[in-house]
């Protein structure tokens, strides 16, 4: 099985604390799409002939495209891969673009699934995102996508800003228990280097995060939603039975993957390769026999590395005999040593052959998915 990402670097505008590769102007986006499925054709092989399982439109934000735009992308994605008469077709859309219109048609053209950047339902927090939507089109959003009979709904909600009160993201948290929604990532606000919430910071404009306020707000989610029923299948995502996305699940599961688009990643079990994250070089490059992009083979140790980050992150946690069967009896025995520490402080805990975070652990998982590394 596999999976197809295409990046639409597209938004209508730019949210403060954003660092995705995307474009406040709609001028080169006939252009864009032809190259994506440009792209398509030309990397038919990559996948070699596996069947595909869930694709994904991500950004930026495709909910910019016109449907003729994604109906067009989608057929030539039919025409050079084959995908299951019943994969899972995400759209990423932002809350005003939205409408029970606009939905029943995504829904005519194949996409079953919306994952929606509400981020927050308080108007003040929005304005301080620089949001393009509103805390009324945040709640509308999800009463038009359900009106249009589309049901499996994503919403992303962030914690820990400067302005989001414990109140404030209780409430957050229950609106979207109130509505049903069935699967959720939430995402601690991060301050990336050359943001304008970066500069705002350095220069005094705008609050720095609290980390113990992001510590408190994380745990708290945790517990409301185990008790609303939800399965906390990886750090930041939760999700109802049966909702889990299967896109991204397949990310962590190593599951083949083709990104078509500027500054979009693929990996094919051997290969990790990026394309350049410039759109016109992109659409320049994809004409030519030597696309702008960069590629890394993987060694033993970084495919390894990368098993252990990304499964500690997981529910399911580190499989022992999957380290086993990948890298080895040593490799086992040796991750087995190094977790004692963790055991004993109470950050992991073991059961039936796999290493899983506790909640206190999932706080700290980036620094002991780092120690375990070889
Ligand atoms: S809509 Fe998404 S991709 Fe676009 S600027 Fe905001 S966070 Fe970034």
């Amino acid at each position: 099985m596999a999976g197809i990402y295409l990046h639409i670097p597209f938004c209508k505008q730019a949210c403060t604390y954003c660092n995705f590769h995307f474009t406040t102007s709609l001028r080169y986006k006939d252009d864009l799409v032809k190259a994506l499925a440009q792209e398509a054709k030309a990397e038919k092989a990559y996948l070699n002939g596996e069947q595909v399982e869930t694709i994904y439109f991500g950004g930026g934000t495709p909910s910019l495209l016109e449907i003729a735009d994604l109906q067009f992308l989608l057929s030539e994605l039919h025409k050079s891969y084959p995908i299951s008469s019943d994969a899972e077709i995400t759209l990423e859309a932002n809350p005003d673009d939205v409408t029970k219109e606009k939905g029943q048609a995504w829904k005519g053209i194949g996409i079953n699934r919306l994952s929606i950047g509400i981020q927050s339902f308080f108007e003040e927090e929005l304005r301080w995102m620089n949001r393009a939507h509103n805390a009324i089109q945040a709640k509308q959003c999800i009463e038009n996508s359900y009106a249009a009979g589309i049901d499996n709904l994503s919403i992303d909600l962030i914690y820990g800003s400067p302005l989001l009160t414990d109140e404030m993201w209780e409430q957050n948290v229950k609106t979207a228990i109130a509505y049903d929604i069935r699967h959720l990532s939430c995402y601690a606000l991060t301050v990336e280097e050359k943001t304008p919430l970066h500069k705002n910071i350095l220069s005094q404009k705008a609050l720095d995060v609290d980390n113990d306020k992001q510590a408190r707000q994380f745990l708290q989610l945790m517990q409301w939603l185990r008790s609303a029923g939800y399965e906390h299948y990886e750090i930041s995502n939760f999700a109802k039975s049966g909702f889990r996305s299967k896109h991204n699940s397949s990310y962590w599961k190593g599951v083949h993957y083709l990104g078509l688009g500027p500054s979009a990643h693929s990996f094919n079990g051997e290969q990790r390769r990026w394309n350049v994250a410039n759109n016109n070089a992109y659409i320049k490059s994809v004409h030519t026999v030597t696309p702008q992009r960069e590629v890394e083979i993987l060694t033993s140790a970084q495919q390894l590395n990368e098993f252990i980050m990304i499964s500690l992150r997981t529910m399911e946690g580190i499989d022992f005999n999957k380290i086993e069967n990948g890298w080895g009896e040593d490799e086992r025995k040796r991750l087995k040593k190094d977790l004692v520490k963790y055991v004993d402080s109470g950050l992991i805990t073991l059961n039936n052959d796999h290493a899983q975070l506790t909640d206190e652990g999932m706080l700290r998982a980036d620094g002991i998915a780092a120690d375990l590394f070889v």
